[in-house]
């Protein structure tokens, strides 16, 4: 017997039946994005592997441990991209977007991190983003929340909430560091291995340890608010002031850091209840020195990250936005099949879903198949009919009636009938 090859762990297939709430959500995705006037960018699944160690920073999780790199045949390091950001910073660099410019993007695509694989935590997983570079804020950190807002509304999740922090500017977030270095240096014996190891270099990132004893030492650790300057001050209250005069409630967590190098001033999460331990749906926040970091003139930016996965599951459990398998007609042939084909190609025209039977068969199996495929109607194409240029039409959900349509009329009779929910 041979060997069954499985997905590779951590991986997904996504299955008929599952994939249209994806079409669901990726369809409000793109409209909420373009209606924000946000424009799509596409970069390549690999990048050079420096790219992410340079702008995410080589004491994250995702750098340290998570990435997928190999070395192509000229020896370059190639990586799976973790993000995005990175890359669409490169890509804005190298085409020239951010020189006296603003750019309101988005994106959407699998990203790859070799994390160990739970539920709503996987290798290859989706990420939808927006980014908005050029604009110093806070207006704009604003609108990047409300974009997030407005796709909760256009899903229908309600149970879900926004986490607000700021790091103030570079000299504020500066000082907040060395605080940290010497409050965690005091309690060196308490911290976990990589917290330890990050201590030096990154000891911000030590407050997004995930390891609980840690977790205990960060809740008493120095608060950023007490270390911010005037105008980073001055920025947060606009920024939520606005959110909450958009109705948008704000927890303010001033442990939030983000697990990133690039970020400075905003950043955000959006969390829920619903997901067990993986409850972060949307992440983000302000980047004003990647740019400038990765060779391009000073650009500031803002964006965010949603997990797709978790999204899509958030709207499972909520139960909102019933996905109907769609499909409205399946044809059914008497005799001469050509007939059939042209009457499916017809309706097609109009943008109705049809199915052609296949593989002949008695008219009575080949209706079988029809009530099967969960088509809402079918037609039933027969000599006699197309002499008198018309069909019969039966439907499969209502009454059960069947009736004679001319053909002339079928299209306009379908589209009065058929229903779509969504
Ligand atoms: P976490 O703390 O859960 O590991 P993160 O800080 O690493 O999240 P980001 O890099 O900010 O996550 O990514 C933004 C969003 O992408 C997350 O909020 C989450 O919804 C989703 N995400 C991140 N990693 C994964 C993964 N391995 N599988 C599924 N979704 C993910
Ligand atoms: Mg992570």
């Amino acid at each position: 017997m041979t060997n069954k090859i499985q997905a590779v762990k951590g991986m997904n297939d996504l299955l008929p039946g599952k994939v249209e709430s994806w079409h669901l959500v990726e369809e409000v995705l793109r409209e909420v994005a373009w209606s924000y006037g946000y424009q799509e960018i596409r970069t390549p699944i690999v990048e050079k592997t420096a790219l992410f160690q340079q702008s995410i920073g080589d004491q994250t999780d995702i750098v340290e441990k998570e990435m997928y790199v190999f070395d192509d045949a000229s020896d370059t390091s190639l990586a799976l991209r973790p993000e995005a950001t990175a890359a669409t910073v490169r890509a804005g660099n190298q085409h020239g977007l951010f020189h006296n410019q603003h750019q309101r993007l988005w994106y959407m695509g699998p990203m790859f991190r070799r994390e160990r694989p739970q539920k709503g935590r996987y290798r290859q997983f989706h990420q939808f983003g927006i980014e908005a570079f050029g604009w110093q804020g806070p207006d704009i950190d604003a609108e990047v929340i409300r974009v997030g807002a407005r796709i909760w509304e256009r899903l229908g999740v309600k149970n879900i909430s926004l986490k607000l922090n700021t790091l103030g500017s570079p000299e504020s977030r500066e000082r907040y560091r060395d605080a940290l270095y010497e409050y965690f240096s005091d309690n060196k014996q308490l911290l976990d291995e990589d917290s330890l190891r990050r201590l030096a270099r990154s000891p911000l990132r030590i407050l997004d340890s995930k390891v609980p004893s840690t977790q205990e030492l960060v809740v008493a650790a120095p608060s950023i608010i007490d270390f911010l300057d005037e105008d980073s001050h001055a920025k947060f209250t606009t920024l939520c002031d606005s959110l909450t005069r958009s109705g948008i409630e704000i927890d303010i967590d001033d442990r939030l850091v983000r697990g990133l190098d690039y970020y400075t001033s905003t950043v955000f999460e959006w969390v829920t209840d619903q997901l067990g331990s993986q409850s972060a749906v949307c992440a983000g926040g302000r980047y004003d020195q990647l740019v400038e970091q990765r060779g391009g003139r000073p650009t500031p930016g803002v964006g965010f990250a949603m997990g797709i996965e978790r999204l899509v599951e958030l709207i499972a459990i909520e139960q909102v936005n019933e996905v109907p398998a769609q499909l409205d007609l399946y044809v059914i042939s008497m005799d001469e099949q050509q007939h059939a084909v042209e009457i499916a190609e017809l309706v097609r025209k109009s943008g109705i879903r049809a199915v052609e039977h296949c593989g002949g068969g008695k008219v009575k199996n080949q209706m079988k198949k029809a009530d099967q495929s969960g088509a809402q109607f079918a037609v039933i194409v027969g000599e006699d009919e197309i002499a008198n240029r018309s069909v019969q039409l039966k439907d499969l959900r209502g009454d059960g009636r069947q009736e004679q349509v001319k053909l002339d009329l079928l299209v306009t009779k379908l589209q009065s009938k058929i229903t779509r929910i969504n």
